[in-house]
């Protein structure tokens, strides 16, 4: 895989980006290239977090009604559900009735996925998705056009309120698909200008790459950034260890990892501005967004959060239970999703009406050091295993610079295929040696009945010692 900022030469100053208004029209530009109706959602939805508050309960409730009887419609698992549960969708008349009904676990995902999506439309017009989570085993669902859409209107609206304008450049730190590592230099360059979001790779993030990033950053002028908050703390930390500045932004939004207190404070200290943390997953996108006072905003019109009041968590916080508002292909009706937190009664200060909540999430995803100073997000690692089949879990452990142990649990029962595991690793083995072809990597492949939780009960897919 070739690093995507190392096509990128320094000598970039002509590049110019336009002011915020071409940036409007490039992006609209884009987004019907591209077919997306992310910016007539926006529209529709803008205004809703500053409606009454009794609006937003009647909204949120109208979207959960609309979904539950969706689910029981077309969706043969929920409709075998209330069938056993000797109710129907309308039945249930208030949140009290809606929290009878039975959690929804991953495992039972795992064993009915098929049943769980919607059958009035073939399965081969879905989009299939795999993300991984903070209790291990990779997961399969789908996911449609529309909601992938609207889930880009709520991250633009989360970017508005630090007074982002539609067109103006996101610096995003996120993983490269394999699609994008393949791009021309030019075709990468054309679709980060079109979109207005210039993709900084985690998974390629050393001091090279960094000191690359930083000579983009000025013709690109972004306004906001986004992405993995272990990245854009180190991109902060990179930028003020070499006596360097950038302009300031009007906010940096963190998500997909825990946001800690000292990378909150470099990240604020070096681009000027307010750091949001939002809270989302690949499962149920958009559930909460942090606002300028401070509270953390549950998007009351993506999801339904409930805590499940029962369990407890050393750590502090309750097992949250989510149900997306807005993901028909395959619902996700009262989801256990394994993170903790708790909902908070009352009212923020700022005009912004959704309920609050507090996170307690202890997603961990190490970033590993290599031989050559290459630095990779852990999700890189994560990304190798996920569709792949005869593996219940795995972990990657990097012990030294040069030596990277894999942990894989062999699946059992219908998941017992030591081919297919076979082959995922071998094929994983052959793209962690290539992240740095200068030097040997040693990747010891060993299988464990079990792996064991980190001390807040959590599986960790990754783990460096090396820092
Ligand atoms: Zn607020």
């Amino acid at each position: 895989m070739i690093s995507k900022g190392s096509k990128i030469s320094g000598n970039s100053s002509a590049t110019h980006y336009g002011s915020a208004l071409s940036g409007r029209l490039l992006l609209r530009f884009s987004q019907r290239l591209r077919r997306s109706n992310a910016l007539a959602l926006l529209k529709q939805i803008e205004k809703s977090p500053f409606t009454a508050r009794e609006n937003v309960s009647i909204l949120q409730w109208s979207l959960l009604s609309e979904m539950l009887d969706h689910a029981e419609k077309r969706v043969p698992y929920y409709r075998e559900l209330f069938r056993s549960l000797g109710i129907t969708s309308d039945d249930i008349r208030s949140p009290n009735d809606f929290a009878q009904l039975p959690v929804l676990t991953k495992d039972i995902i795992r064993e009915r996925q098929r049943e769980m999506v919607r059958e009035d439309v073939p399965i081969d017009t879905l989009l299939q998705h795999h993300s991984g989570g903070s209790t291990g085993i990779p997961l399969s669902f789908y996911r449609e056009r529309e909601y992938i859409d609207m889930s880009d209107a709520g991250t633009f609206r989360n970017l508005l309120q630090a007074g982002w304008i539609p067109g103006e450049m996101i610096a995003f730190f996120w993983g490269a698909t394999d699609r994008l590592n393949q791009m021309s230099r030019w075709q990468f360059e054309l679709r980060q200008a079109l979109r207005r979001m210039y993709q900084f790779d985690p998974f390629h993030s050393g001091p090279t790459e960094m000191s690359i990033w930083l000579k983009r950053w000025g013709a690109l002028r972004p306004a906001v950034a986004l992405g993995y908050a272990s990245t854009i703390a180190r991109f902060a930390e990179f930028i003020e260890r070499g006596g360097r500045s950038v302009a300031p932004l009007r906010g940096v939004f963190t998500t997909a990892e825990k946001l800690y207190p000292a990378q909150r404070e470099t990240i604020s200290r070096v681009f000027g501005c307010q750091v949001f943390d939002l809270y989302g997953s690949s499962e149920v996108q958009n559930i909460a967004a942090e606002c300028a006072a401070g509270s953390m905003h549950i998007n009351a019109d993506f999801v339904v959060v409930e805590t499940d009041d029962q369990a407890a968590n050393p750590e502090g916080g309750k097992p949250l239970i989510l149900t997306s508002l807005r993901n028909f292909a395959m619902p996700f009706i009262r989801y256990r999703n394994e993170d903790c937190g708790d909902l908070v009664p009352g009212h923020c200060s700022c005009s912004n009406n959704f309920p609050l909540m507090r996170l307690n999430i202890s997603r961990v995803s190490d970033n590993f050091v290599l031989p050559g100073g290459r630095v990779v997000h852990g999700e890189f690692f994560t990304h190798l295993m996920y569709g792949t089949k005869g593996i219940a879990n795995f972990q990657f452990h990097q012990t030294a610079r040069n030596a990277i142990t894999l942990w894989v649990v062999p699946g059992t029962g219908e998941n017992a295929n030591s081919e297919a595991r076979e082959a995922a690793v071998k094929a994983a083995v052959r793209q962690i040696r290539a992240l740095d072809p200068d030097h040997d990597i040693r990747v010891d492949v060993r299988e464990t009945e079990t792996l064991s939780l980190s001390g807040a009960g959590k599986h960790r897919f990754t783990r460096s010692d090396i820092n």
